[in-house]
């Protein structure tokens, strides 16, 4: 048994211990039929939540409200939850089950790994199919993120959604609107880092959620675009959100909108960072200087990223290449530089001030240009030699002016 689900047996046999109901359900079982690697298990029991905090050592209380509460086992988590009920009171497997928003998410397996599955739920995950469990339009009603959740997973497992389940997303698909930003991105985020994304996005475009999600609103074509991609090419989300993003747009608006979708501070410098390079690599092409700028890291992720917008040109963007063209710059960074403000105050015997930092950057960009050696007395003379040429120009400017 996979270790994951071991601890889980674990967990499950201290509940029943005491008297109460507990089975591995949704994802976890859906995963381990399909053989995909299990990554989190939820468990669902009869015991109340209360119980579970007082049963294990170490719980946490995330959720407590909607009856979920996280058990530490092992260094693993589980997500406990008490059976949902469809009708107060009666609160049973078979219940919580049809409370689950697909059949292929609703079906329970006991400690032992045998499969509970009271309504034969077994046979869509054969014939691939999302259905909502029994009528989609209230599920759908209850909860409008689920008509994203099937979208992502026909993404995640490449399957089909079936026939009545589309029409009851096209039927409810203005309600998306009242869902939060936050849960709709996550969802939108696993659809496109999933293998099948262009069968996702292609459920999305044709379903008309995009007219009703505001970051997707208006960006039909930047989504049909990126369904065409070989978005597998790429390593990162911030690289798939600046394939996605790549057309005419100032920095602020890009800003604006990555604000808008919550995304964090450290995700949009990195999108924009992508963006401004795919920009200046636009205008000029690889350069030395483009490969100093943003460092071997980002120059792998424009590579990843030109290859995949351009798939054509790709002998330029190979990793290896860039790797050996990044080892053989004649810096790689500031303190490579044969030169420093110390030595410019000496040399030009000035007071510190914002010029040094004009000179410094001046001298790297002539070292990377191979237009001077990286070598102190070398610099100096080149800088003095530049500075006599742009004061004679400055003063032909004002001869000019005057
Ligand atoms: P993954 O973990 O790969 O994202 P999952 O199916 O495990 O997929 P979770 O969000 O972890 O999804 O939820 C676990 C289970 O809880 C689901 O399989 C489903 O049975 C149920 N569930 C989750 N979200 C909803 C929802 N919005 N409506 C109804 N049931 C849900
Ligand atoms: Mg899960």
């Amino acid at each position: 048994m996979e270790p994951l689900f071991l601890i889980g047996s674990k967990v499950i046999q201290t509940i029943k211990q005491q008297g109460y109901e507990a089975y591995f359900v949704g994802g976890a079982v859906r995963d381990f039929l399909l053989q995909r690697p299990v990554h989190d298990i939820d468990i669902t029991t009869s015991a109340p939540v209360e119980l579970i905090e007082q049963l294990f050592e170490v719980t946490v209380p995330l959720g407590k409200e909607h009856g979920t509460v996280i058990v530490r086992m092992e260094e693993r988590s589980f997500e406990v939850t008490t059976f949902r009920s469809v009708s107060d009171g009666r609160n049973t497997l078979l219940e919580d089950l049809q409370k689950r928003d697909f059949t292929i998410n609703a079906m329970a397996m006991n400690e032992n790994m045998e499969l509970i599955d009271p309504y034969d739920f077994c046979r869509d995950l054969e014939n691939q199919l999302i259905r909502a469990v029994e009528n989609g339009t209230e599920r759908f009603v209850e909860d409008p993120l689920r008509m994203l959740r099937a979208c992502r997973f026909s993404s995640q497992l490449n399957f089909e959604i079936e026939k009545k389940t589309l029409d009851a997303i096209i039927e409810c698909r203005s309600l998306i609107e009242k869902a939060a930003v936050e849960r709709v991105i996550t969802e939108f985020d696993k659809l496109v880092k999933a293998r099948s994304y262009s069968r996702g996005l292609h459920y999305l475009l044709s379903l008309g959620l995009t007219q009703h999600l505001s970051f997707l609103k208006g960006k039909e074509q930047a989504l049909e675009d990126l369904a065409a991609m070989q978005l597998q090419n790429l390593c990162s989300l911030e690289e798939v959100w600046a394939a996605f993003l790549f057309v005419d747009q100032t920095e602020q608006e890009l800003l604006n909108y990555l604000k808008a979708v919550k995304k964090s501070k450290s995700f949009v410098q990195q999108v924009i960072r992508l963006l401004g390079a795919l920009n200046t690599y636009e205008n000029s092409g690889w350069s030395n200087e483009l490969l100093y700028e943003i460092g071997l890291e980002n120059s792998l992720k424009l590579g990843r990223l030109l290859f995949t917008l351009q798939p054509e040109e790709n002998h330029v963007h190979n990793e290896q290449a860039l790797i050996r063209w990044h080892n053989e710059l004649p810096i790689k960074s500031r303190r490579d530089l044969n030169l420093n403000g110390q030595l410019l105050v000496q040399s030009f015997q000035k007071e510190q001030g914002a010029w040094i930092e004009q000179l410094l950057v001046k001298a790297e960009k002539a070292v990377l240009a191979q237009t001077v050696a990286n070598d102190p007395k070398e610099l100096i003379a080149w800088l003095m030699k530049e500075r006599e040429f742009n004061d004679e120009g400055e003063a032909f400017g004002d001869a000019v002016r005057k």
